[in-house]
């Protein structure tokens, strides 16, 4: 069998393949997008356009092979959790997420992550290995097909790297899995429905332009560099500073916010000083503050503040006139909400 995924080979690459055998260009967009879309579950055998043997030669040349859905999980208030098997047997979790008529989808770059966040299940686990591009896309060809299968047809969903992982830290992956979801037929998801969360892996960031124009969300946590090491390692040697000095680097205007996540944590970065500090940091950007009121998760050593605490901390925001919104939690039930993920079914 191909080693080379279906599901990571672009319309461009998949045209020089097909053109490389003779083929005039046309019916082989049609495949792509039926393949891509589940109306073919795998190469089919007949095709009005295509002959048996292109067919056949397609079904041989490329590895359809998608992860396989382990186990699948609803919570009461609709959002499904999915654990996926890779192929070396590694699991990760997608999250479908409801917001009205549209879905948002939270993908995995990586089994694990290495950041070792203090506050984030995931980061319990060190980092297993990075995803290929195929096997992210995979997640969203997958959970999308389930979304359709009673032919539901939800509007195309979002998409948040907000699974396990630490995208930036998985970049070229991460830029071709982007690259072939805004550009493969029978996908037709813009740049702006896809929003990449970071901790602000500076060897990544520094190559933000390189994508697609996808939204960035930088997880802040801390307005204070000796705090936010304690949450984040990673910031001894990626800095706010550095972070803030690469961000400066690059065009955002009132199209193009940045969203910076906070984290708020009980008793740790919720005080009216933080709020006041957090602004002045940010100060320099066109951005929305997305509050995330801690998610605890079996044996976390944190807890959630208070919801009056969570409204109170918005309200210093927005005297500081910061667009502020708090993120809503879904599927905690399940153990589906940010930071909870950790292939624990249970
Ligand atoms: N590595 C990326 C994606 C991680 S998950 C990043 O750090 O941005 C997306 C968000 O969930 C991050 O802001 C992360 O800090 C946050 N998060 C992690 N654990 C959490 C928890 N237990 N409760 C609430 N949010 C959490």
């Amino acid at each position: 069998m191909s080693e080379v995924s279906f599901y990571s080979t672009t319309l461009e690459d998949f045209e020089k393949w097909w053109q490389g055998l003779g083929h005039a260009l046309g019916p082989h967009k049609r495949l792509q997008r039926g393949l891509v879309n589940g109306l073919y579950p795998s190469v089919p055998s007949e095709h009005p356009e295509i002959s048996r043997e292109l067919l056949n030669e397609v079904a041989t040349s490329f590895d359809f092979s998608l992860p396989n859905v382990f186990e699948r999980r609803a919570a009461s208030d609709g959002t499904i959790k999915y654990l996926f098997e890779l192929k070396d047997g590694l699991k990760v979790e997608s999250v479908a997420l409801p917001f009205h008529k549209k879905f948002t989808l939270c993908l995995s770059s990586q089994a694990g992550c290495a950041m070792a966040c203090e506050f984030c299940f995931t980061g319990t686990q060190g980092l297993k290995r990075h995803l290929e591009p195929h096997e992210i896309v995979g997640q969203y060809i997958q959970v999308w097909r389930d979304l359709n299968r009673n032919g539901d047809h939800p509007m195309t969903p979002n998409i948040v790297f907000m699974g396990q992982g630490e995208p930036l830290h998985n970049f070229e992956a991460l830029k071709k899995a982007i690259e072939y979801l805004t550009s493969t037929p029978g996908l037709a998801l813009g740049p702006r429905q896809i929003t990449v969360s970071t901790v602000g892996y500076l060897p990544g960031l520094k190559r933000w332009e390189e994508l697609p124009p996808v939204n960035l969300a930088i997880s802040l946590h801390s307005p204070f560099e000796k705090e936010r090491t304690k949450l984040i390692p990673m910031n001894r040697a990626y800095s706010i500073e550095k972070i803030m000095e690469v961000l400066n680097g690059y065009e955002w205007g009132r199209r193009k916010l940045i969203n910076f996540e906070y984290l708020l944590l009980g008793g740790v970065n919720d005080s009216h000083e933080h709020a006041k500090a957090l602004a002045k940091c940010i100060e320099p950007f066109p951005c929305l503050v997305n509050l995330i009121p801690f998610n605890p998760y079996p044996g976390s050593p944190f807890k959630r503040p208070s919801d009056q605490r969570v409204e109170e901390f918005k309200s210093w925001l927005v005297e500081e006139k910061v667009r502020t919104m708090v993120r809503v939690t879904k599927g905690d039930d399940i153990l589906a909400a940010c930071g909870q993920l950790a292939n624990q079914f249970q």
